[in-house]
């Protein structure tokens, strides 16, 4: 039982050393559960002031040894002495607990888990189109060839004339060409690349043109006003037919990866004589015959042919010397055949759930 009377009260007579022994007791007992339940240093510290202040209770004790009999003095103010003393100790010690707590709050909220999973930054990939034109481009590369780009706006005259297409040739009507007011147009195929080139350079030549070409026609599951095509043109002496067999199929087989059957029938075109449509084996069904190749076996993917004598003339090429084979196909056309797209609207939607699937 703690001393009910004030501390006035007190001081009025001799103290009680009893009384001094059992209000020691209940400090020490109030002490530890005050400092123990001291969560951070701002308590500790009115804890502290609770019990060692200048008004705090132990303060208060010590302040009563001049009233107890010298004979007990010296026990009870020892007891009070060694009791300080562990109280300043006891908050010292929960000082540097508190202090080491929060050490270990602070570094377990900055630590840096290696083992949680990265946050993942949506990643671009490249269109099936830039595939295609990187596949073509490395194939032909390796055989030497150099890559030329043109306008893709150009004048009547490098798209048709010096294509061996004067005006009124039947051969226009098959290009739905888009005229410009100014009288240019949009280039209906890569074919004038090749006769920009002859213009200013001397064979030998041997290059690739991939680029965009244009024509009127709706967007559907086979066709788009904007496509994409790959002109190659050879020019040397002695170049032959079976050198332009030759390559087309070796770069069939490279693009594809397979070795497809590739046959060549004849065709037209006016700028070159003779000329051929290239058919490769079906990629789907293998040349057996499915939907995708209308039962046939075969896809067409190509338009061909040695370049028209006409055509090196106008391109002052000297076609006494030399002669020259050509050949253009739909880049849009390899790259739904080679990635199995069943639909050529696919490569123009945007859509980057579809896109995204050619990493
Ligand atoms: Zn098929």
């Amino acid at each position: 039982m703690s001393d009910q009377r004030s501390p006035e009260a007190r001081a009025a007579g001799p103290a009680d050393p009893q009384d001094l022994h059992r209000q020691a007791a209940t400090l020490e007992q109030d002490a530890a559960a005050a400092v123990a339940a001291a969560a951070d240093k701002k308590a500790l510290e009115a804890v502290r002031v609770r019990f060692l202040g200048k008004k705090g209770t132990l303060t208060g004790l010590l302040k009563q040894m001049g009233r107890v009999p010298a004979a007990e003095r010296r026990v009870i103010g020892g007891r009070i002495n060694t009791l300080k003393q562990q109280l300043q100790e006891t908050i010292e010690a929960r000082r540097g607990a508190i202090d080491r707590a929060r050490l270990r709050r602070a570094m377990a909220d900055e630590v840096v888990d290696v083992t949680l999973p990265g946050r993942r930054r949506p990643g671009g990939s490249l269109h099936p189109l830039t595939h295609a034109f990187r596949r073509i481009e490395d194939i032909f590369g390796a055989a030497g060839y150099e890559v030329v780009s043109g306008p893709e706006i150009e004048d009547d005259h490098h798209n048709f004339e010096a294509l061996n297409i004067p005006a009124h040739h039947p051969a226009r009507a098959m290009h739905d060409t888009l005229y410009l007011d100014n009288g240019l147009l949009l280039r209906t195929h890569t074919s004038p690349v090749q006769i920009r080139v002859m213009a200013e350079r001397s064979p030998p030549i041997r290059i690739i043109c991939p680029g965009r070409v244009y024509r009127k026609d709706e967007l559907d599951a086979s066709h788009s006003p904007m496509f994409h095509q790959v002109e190659g043109l050879v020019v040397d002496e002695g170049v032959a037919f079976a050198d332009l067999k030759g390559t087309v199929v070796d770069f069939v087989r490279r693009f594809f990866e397979r070795d497809l059957g590739v046959r060549f029938r004849p065709s037209y075109f006016p700028f070159t004589e003779p000329s051929a449509e290239v058919d490769v084996q079906c990629v789907h069904c293998g040349g057996a015959g499915c939907g995708a190749c209308g039962r046939t076996g075969w896809t067409e993917v190509m338009g061909c042919g040695m370049v028209h004598r006409n055509v090196l003339e106008m391109a002052g090429v000297d076609a006494e010397r030399n002669t020259g084979f050509a050949f253009g196909f739909g880049v849009d056309r390899f790259a739904t055949l080679f990635f199995g797209i069943d639909n050529m609207r696919h490569l123009f939607d945007n859509d980057l759930r579809f896109l995204g699937q050619f990493a």
